[in-house]
């Protein structure tokens, strides 16, 4: 007789089977089960949509005891919960959402045995109540959610999160998995050594999502150019806008709604009832466009997301891979968009300028955006280009903008230097501030009242720059601003100032290379929104 020690018809693939229904392991997931099951930790990096969820609840269910799952994302707890108990796995969560009774008949549950999989929120584990109810029952594993949130040079960092170290501290015979979708070598460095993942066995899964065709356009008309985008190639197509505030998410999905498209809108200003209620019309009825803020989307499992737009730039690559992410995890033929121009670099370097937090914090932000810069300048492959960002080599796609159509570049020194030496002058005057908009009038030799006033009328640079347009000269200033070339002044006006590096272009010592905008933004007049 064969005298194992698991429970017949605990092996991974049989819990597989017989609770999830599902066929086979994908990609890594049974590797990194075979881990926790003997009793290994595991650093799991898998994109969103990979499959994250069965790599703790399959070896909690075989093991001993009641797996434990830190998670950040409190909204989505009860539907963790209930689709679990609909396969009949017994879970239940604590979080300050529920009321004394509740929480006490989960811990008796727990301590009991009574349950498969218990969901905690992070600043649980800051009370010595929690960490004695956890000594007081079975533990079959820890698993550690969205676990960036523990990196402080990531983008998503959350304190309670730190508390995390506790877990191997106190209970050091317990497995561990940590698992995120977004994670870059940096990243990865910090989640290990922050929560003492030395021995862990690494995961790393294929970012790539070759379904979705990565474009990013020059932002002159926003509403027209992302209409354009749903009209001709998504009418009536699921997707997701995103827009940084409040005010241009409600703004957006109005003018949406008033050209007929079935958009809501999404933001944390909303009230519960009506962020849920717009959340599950977006996921079970078809064809709704969501316009959110990035408060959307995490844990959303909606698999026939055609497009993912951004109105606004995100502010890391991280930020704009998960977003994007959402699109099209059926694996059919998905687009993310997004149009960016200069007021969205402006806009976010000002915000770095005023955040909260040290020189060391500002400088990761900074980091941070300069990386999402690059990929939205980048003449290369997106797809190559955003890959890389995650440590994994490919070659061009065939199926991104610059691949389909590939961008000039042209020789921008004489422009750069055009403008860099307009700034110069214009930094003789003290106490003034001059944004792009102001240099651009100069350089076109336009006499508007503050140009006449300030008498810059009789500057060398003025009418140099005619032979670009408004928008034109809107696209050097932001690639400028790029590529370091130009910096802007945290005083709040968007004044334009020279770096070490700018003085190499004046003197002709550095040539500039520039992006050269496609033919329909060129043409564009409009320019200001950009
Ligand atoms: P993540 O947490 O990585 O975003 P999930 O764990 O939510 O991803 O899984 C995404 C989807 O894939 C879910 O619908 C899940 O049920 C499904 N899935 C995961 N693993 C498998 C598998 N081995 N076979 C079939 N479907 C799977
Ligand atoms: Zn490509």
């Amino acid at each position: 007789l064969d005298l194992d020690q698991r429970p017949p018809g605990r092996a991974p693939l049989d819990v597989l089977h017989d609770v999830f229904g599902y066929e086979s392991f994908r990609g890594s997931q049974a590797a990194i089960i075979d881990q926790l099951v003997s009793g290994g930790d595991a650093l799991v990096l898998m994109p969103t949509g990979g499959g994250k969820s069965l790599c703790y609840q399959v070896p909690a269910l075989v093991r001993d005891g009641v797996g434990i799952v830190v998670s950040p994302l409190i909204a989505l707890m009860q539907d963790q919960v209930d689709a679990l108990e609909a396969v009949g796995v017994r879970a239940a969560f604590l979080n300050s959402t529920q009321d004394a009774m509740a929480r006490r008949e989960v811990e008796q549950a727990f301590r009991e045995g009574d349950i498969d999989l218990l969901y905690l929120a992070p600043e649980r584990l800051r009370l010595e109540s929690t960490k004695q109810l956890l000594d007081s029952g079975r533990i079959a594993l820890f698993a550690i959610d969205e676990a960036h949130c523990v990196a402080q040079w990531g983008h998503d960092f959350r304190p309670d999160y730190l508390e995390l170290s506790v877990l191997h501290e106190r209970w050091p015979q317990v497995p561990r998995i940590a698992l995120t979708a977004t994670a870059t070598e940096a990243t990865h460095r910090e989640i290990s050594a922050r929560l003492g993942l030395d021995d862990a066995a690494h995961f790393v899964a294929d970012f790539d999502r070759p379904n979705i065709q990565y474009r990013i356009e020059a932002k002159d008309s926003p509403l027209q150019q992302l209409l354009r985008l749903i009209q001709t190639e998504h009418p009536g197509d699921a997707g997701i806008v995103y827009c940084l505030s409040r005010n241009s998410v409600e703004k957006t999905a109005q003018s949406l709604v008033d050209r007929g498209i079935d958009a809501l809108p999404y933001h944390a200003g909303l009230d519960a009832a009506t962020r849920q209620r717009n959340q599950s019309r977006f996921l079970r009825e078809d064809g709704i466009v969501m316009v959110a803020t990035v408060a959307f989307g995490m844990g959303i499992d909606k698999p026939d997301v055609r497009f993912v737009a951004h109105l606004d730039l995100p502010k890391s690559v991280e930020g704009y891979y998960q977003e994007t992410g959402r699109a099209g995890r059926d694996g059919l033929p998905s687009t993310a968009w997004l149009a960016y121009g200069l007021q969205d670099v402006m806009q976010q370097r000002r915000m770095i300028d005023q955040s909260e937090g040290d020189a060391q914090h500002r400088r990761a932000l900074s980091a941070h955006l300069d990386a999402m810069l690059a990929l939205c300048e980048t003449v290369e492959c997106r797809r190559v280009q955003l890959l890389a960002y995650f440590g994994q080599q490919s070659t061009a796609c065939g199926n991104c903008d610059t691949c389909l159509n590939p961008p000039s570049s042209i020789d921008g020194t004489i422009p750069a230097q055009k403008l860099l030496s307009t700034i110069v002058r214009l930094k003789r005057e003290r106490n003034q501030q001059f944004g792009a908009g102001h240099l651009i009038d100069i350089l076109l030799g336009k006499r508007t009242d503050r140009v006449a006033s300030n008498g810059h009328d009789a500057l060398t640079t003025f009418g140099i720059g005619g032979d670009l347009s408004d928008v034109e000269w809107r696209g050097v200033v932001r690639q400028l601003l790029a590529q370091g070339l130009l910096a802007v002044s945290p005083d709040g006006f968007g004044t334009l100032l020279l770096t070490e590096a700018s003085s190499e272009v004046l003197s002709g010592a550095r040539p500039v290379r520039l992006r050269k905008e496609p033919e329909r933004v060129r043409a564009s007049r409009s320019g200001r929104s950009g």
